[in-house]
């Protein structure tokens, strides 16, 4: 793994920096290119002036107490019933630590459940994030189990570890929704990839499975969370090999990461959504968007001489 990559992803879990780096005036300020803002109102406003659906997320994970996880989940309660009333085209993304999963499995899958039986009601898609490997097992057990209660659920599935190509083979009779991302947490290379060319080329595989016929008629909702332009590139051509009609193409991207490419998407008639990250707790998630693309430290430093 890139120095750099591992020692700002190394970064992400401390949590020294992380009391110190937040009260820092030009972090705050450089948080804001990926963000528009830590309220939830910020976030359905950026949906109305991006034009394309959203997916909104809550930052925040491995909460300490069960009260938190608790109020985490009645505050997505509170972003269904918002999304309800305003009419807009948005989904939600959760995190099942942030609904306590480091605490008690039970009370995390109670929470999820309360939130699975409100998108129901709502007809809306609900998503669950991928953190890092102590968490797939139990992710996906509980996305199949959310799963079997109601279709519109979705998981994201991580391209840089070498399971998910196995994971796959028993998620995809499932029906449901798979949000195909490279992966960003730290990861030891027995179980990922440690080079990003080989974890570019399994995207492609990975990808090249969800787009086959016989997934399409499973009614997987297939989504393909990647700012990179040469997989998204062979993404369209491969769909345009099958025959598919572009909208039958989702792309997903985060708020702030290559805006062009995802109004060209759009134009090009395919399925876009920029998934929204608003709060407090932005710190260990702001660290692996750094972790990324480390030019954009760069960008943090042009932000503390600007001021
Ligand atoms: C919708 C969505 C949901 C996600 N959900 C999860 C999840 O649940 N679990 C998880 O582990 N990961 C998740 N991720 C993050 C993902 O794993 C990658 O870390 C992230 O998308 C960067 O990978 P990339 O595919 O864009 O490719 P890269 O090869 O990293 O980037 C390709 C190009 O995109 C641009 N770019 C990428 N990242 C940045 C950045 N931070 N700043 C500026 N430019 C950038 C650059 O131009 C770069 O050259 C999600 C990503 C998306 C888009």
């Amino acid at each position: 793994m890139n120095v750099v990559r591992s020692l700002l992803l190394a970064g992400s879990e401390s949590r020294w920096l992380r009391e110190r780096a937040t009260k820092l005036r030009f972090v705050r300020g450089a948080v804001t290119r990926f963000m528009p803002g830590e309220t939830l109102e910020a976030a359905l406003d950026a949906t109305r002036t991006l034009g394309v659906g959203t997916v909104l997320t809550q930052l925040g994970e491995n909460v300490t107490d069960l009260e938190q996880a608790r109020a985490v989940a009645r505050h997505y309660q509170d972003v269904l019933e918002r999304i309800r009333q305003s009419g807009l085209d948005v989904e939600i993304s959760v995190k099942l630590t942030q609904l306590g999963l480091d605490l008690s499995r039970e009370e995390c899958e109670k929470n999820l459940s309360t939130l699975v039986e409100r998108a129901r009601a709502l007809s809306r898609w609900i998503w669950i994030d991928i953190e890092s490997t102590a968490y797939t097992d139990r992710t996906l057990d509980i996305y199949r189990q959310m799963l079997a209660a109601y279709p519109r659920v979705g998981v994201c599935i991580q391209a840089y570890l070498y399971r998910t190509a196995e994971d796959l083979k028993t998620l995809l009779p499932l029906g449901g929704g798979l949000r195909l991302v490279k992966g960003a947490y730290r990861e030891p290379p027995d179980r990922a990839f440690p080079k990003k060319s080989d974890v570019d080329e399994n995207y492609f595989k990975l990808a090249d499975r969800l787009l086959s016929p016989e997934v399409r008629a499973k009614s997987v909702r297939a989504i393909f969370g990647t700012h990179d332009p040469a997989l998204i590139a062979r993404i369209e051509e491969r769909g345009r090999s099958l025959g598919l009609p572009p909208e039958a193409l989702e792309f997903q991207m985060l708020y702030g990461i290559r805006r062009q490419e995802q109004e060209r998407l759009a134009k090009a008639g395919h399925t876009v959504r920029v998934l929204i990250s608003y709060g407090e707790a932005w710190f260990p998630w702001y660290m692996r968007r750094l972790a990324e693309r480390p030019a954009n430290v760069l960008f943090v430093a042009r932000n503390l001489f600007a001021r």
